[in-house]
């Protein structure tokens, strides 16, 4: 099978026709053998119920129908478990992406070679209340991940060699960073492409101002799950040798000061609390990175390490 298509959906019944028929023509049209796979996120409204009726007349759609509503990451997820295709797109349902692009992203996929292609919209329709905190999510994700060729990290409009897909883990609301995600899992052969974008012809946004916060705590957690994940100790024993050797110091210093300099008071200067304060800190963090070890060994998934290619077996 050529391309997978992964469509989360929450409450999306007045777009899901037009979508589906436009994905059946683009897919006729050029020949391709698909596969759409529609992940119904708890929707309250007839998503569920349209997906079931097209699925019926096109054995190529199929349907997921969560119970309740999991967020887009975890409908990625299920998604991404379920597909076949060589190349997976994943679109969003509300016509903001556009199915004509599918084409020349899976050419950027399985001729020219690339892991993950993202769109980029180039020229967007959403409010200003979006656009500018997008800019400086962006910006501060390219720093954190050294991605430096991605302008739109969050395009619902991607493309994905499978086993990209097969790879990852996408979790909470993580669908930000997949870029980031397959890179840190060995997948950098990461491009993108300008993308037609159109504004929301029906309903409204799904996500609304705290996605910029949980947005951030994302992406911490994913720097750290990155790149300290199997080896917290390196980043919690660090900063605690820093912070206990400064207070050490600094009480060695208080101590010369009274003893050889005969200066009273010690205990009344503001750096001896300080002193007290980070060797305290400092112990605590070696106490983070020693449970941090002790739990890291004891996950499942230890000694997984993605492994591209065996021969001779
Ligand atoms: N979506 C979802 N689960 C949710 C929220 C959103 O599956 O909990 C889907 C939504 O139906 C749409 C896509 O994710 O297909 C993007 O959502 P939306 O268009 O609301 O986001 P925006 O374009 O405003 O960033
Ligand atoms: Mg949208």
């Amino acid at each position: 099978m050529n391309i997978s298509i992964v469509i989360p959906l929450f409450n999306e019944e007045e777009s899901l026709p037009e979508l589906f028929s436009w994905i059946e023509k683009v897919m006729t049209e050029n020949n391709f053998s698909y596969e759409v796979i529609a992940v119904d996120d708890g929707s309250k409204d007839n998503s569920w119920k349209v997906i079931k009726e097209f699925s019926l007349k096109n054995p190529n759609i199929k349907g997921i129908h969560f119970q309740r509503n999991y967020g887009k990451s975890a409908a990625l997820q299920v998604g991404f478990e379920a597909v076949q295709g060589d190349v997976v797109i994943t679109m969003d349902a509300d016509l903001q992406d556009s199915p004509d692009e599918i084409p020349d992203l899976y050419k950027m996929i399985s001729v020219d070679g690339f892991d993950l292609v993202s769109g980029w919209k180039k020229k967007r329709y959403d409010p200003l209340s979006k656009t500018i905190p997008t800019k400086l999510f962006n910006f501060a994700t390219r720093k954190v991940s050294d991605i430096n060729n991605l302008h739109d990290f969050n395009c619902g409009l991607k493309a994905y060699k499978k086993e990209v897909v097969k790879n990852i883990e996408v979790y909470g609301e993580m669908h930000r960073y997949i870029p980031v995600i397959a890179k840190w899992s060995g997948y950098d052969k990461i491009t993108e492409k300008a993308v037609q974008h159109q504004e929301r012809k029906y309903g409204k946004t799904k996500f609304g101002l705290e996605r910029f916060v949980n947005g951030f705590l994302d992406l911490m957690s994913i720097t750290f799950v990155g790149r300290f994940g199997k080896r917290p100790m390196h980043l919690f024993g660090t900063l605690g040798i820093l912070s206990f050797l400064l207070g050490v110091f600094i009480l060695i210093y208080l101590t010369i000061t009274k003893t050889v300099f005969g200066v009273v008071g010690m205990t009344n200067r503001p750096i001896f609390y300080l002193g007290i304060l980070t060797i305290i800190v400092g112990a605590q963090l070696f106490v983070a990175g020693f449970l941090g070890e002790l739990i890291a060994r004891n996950g499942a998934d230890r000694n997984h390490y993605n492994i591209g290619e065996k021969v001779g077996f």
